[in-house]
């Protein structure tokens, strides 16, 4: 990369240094940071914001007493004033670019192990804030010199097998919706759920099923198994049924956030209180909002969830299949979707239209709901 100019800045009261190279090229579309920001977190947990005006594209790696995130098409913010706040594990901030990618990358006075996925959020604008990466964590060992290397060889090429848990809907002594023709529903999922394990597994994907022959599990049986395999995406399948025979197509839904309960306001709390951790400590927050914090969390995978399911529809309309008329992306309470994991609950087409219960039972339209699904799965930013 060929650079026309460079700057390097340091503001020494703050103990932070400002480097930017600044590329001849002009990229299109390119997201900015707003502002970096630290806080401590109860468990005495460090969390570093960076508020960027578009959603991140972000990569992090580890070195030494650093933390170092990637922002990909970021460009640097020379006015930056990092606010770190006292007693967390961040000492300075430094911004490097380097063509289109910007990285901030976080001074540390201890090693931290590598984040857990589920410490790490994007939060999308509220109130005052722009798009906010959210990262949770604490002190730990130290990233061996061997893992530094190996990230430096392995620039940019993952490794890392994303887990998928199936879920076939229904089973046993719960046959799902059953068409006109006699087909049942948790016939036709199971089948689709061994056709997409089988293709996800020839491409390289870690799959489970969390049903792989006629059995009755309860919904949080099925949600908690995509927690154990620790996936990165949880899908359940179904087939539908309408009180209409004239209703068909497939439909895609995500769990609802919308303040329906309790637990759905707590999270537009959270959501505030998120950004409060300029406030030293957090025994100045009430109790209520402490509680909130953990539906932090739940944001992030609804957030993740969403976007899954947007590209599904893309794909499912890509190839032709026939959609419900309505939005592409539905909420609703799934208790198959509460748990940590992202997921999506698809309803594949309707066994009470005798049109596609013909086509949910035949091999070659399962085969086209697989290649749709799989194309959603390998278009699916897992580390966003
Ligand atoms: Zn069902």
């Amino acid at each position: 990369m060929y650079f026309t100019r460079r700057t390097i800045l340091k503001i020494t009261g703050v103990g932070f240094a400002f480097f930017a190279f600044l590329p001849k090229m002009v990229f299109a579309a390119t997201n900015t940071i707003r502002t970096v920001r630290t806080g401590v977190q109860p468990g005495n947990k460090t969390r570093l914001v960076i508020e960027t005006a578009l959603r991140p594209n972000y990569s992090i790696n580890y070195e030494t007493n650093k933390i170092i995130i990637t922002l990909s098409n970021t460009t640097a913010n020379n006015y930056l004033n990092p606010s770190l706040a006292g007693g967390t594990l961040v000492k300075s901030i430094t911004q490097v670019q380097s063509g289109n990618k910007l990285q901030i990358i976080a001074d540390l006075l201890k090693p931290v192990n590598a984040i857990p996925k589920d410490q790490i959020m994007v939060l999308s604008p509220n109130g005052d804030n722009d798009y906010r990466l959210v990262l949770d964590f604490v002190a730990g060992q130290s990233v061996t010199n061997n893992a530094k290397t190996e990230k430096n060889e392995n620039k940019n090429t993952s490794s890392k097998k994303y887990v998928i848990v199936i879920d076939a809907g229904h089973g046993g002594k719960d046959p799902g919706c059953i068409g006109r023709g006699g087909t049942k529903e948790k016939v036709v999922v199971l089948s689709v759920a061994k056709k997409l394990k089988t293709k996800l597994d020839s491409i390289g994907f870690q799959t489970y099923l969390t049903r792989s022959n006629d059995t009755y599990l309860k919904l949080g049986q099925r949600a908690s198994i995509g927690e154990k395999k620790h996936a990165d995406l949880f899908l359940s399948l179904h087939a539908n049924a309408n009180p209409s025979r004239a209703m068909k197509g497939f439909s895609i839904y995500t769990l609802s956030e919308k303040a329906s309960d309790e637990e759905a306001q707590k999270l537009a709390d959270a959501e505030n209180a998120a950004d409060k951790i300029e406030v030293d400590g957090f025994e100045q927050f009430s109790k209520d909002i402490r509680i909130a914090l953990s539906s932090l969390q739940q944001h992030a995978v609804a957030e993740m969830s969403e976007e899954y399911a947007k590209g599904c529809a893309k794909h499912f309309k890509n190839m032709k299949i026939t959609q419900q008329p309505g939005p592409d992306v539905r909420h609703a309470p799934f208790a198959v979707l509460r748990s940590t994991v992202p997921g999506a609950l698809l309803e594949l087409g309707h066994l009470s239209n005798s049109e596609e219960e013909k086509l949910l039972k035949s091999s070659s339209h399962q085969n086209k709901l697989v290649d749709a699904i799989v194309k959603s799965i390998k278009t699916y930013n897992f580390d966003v």
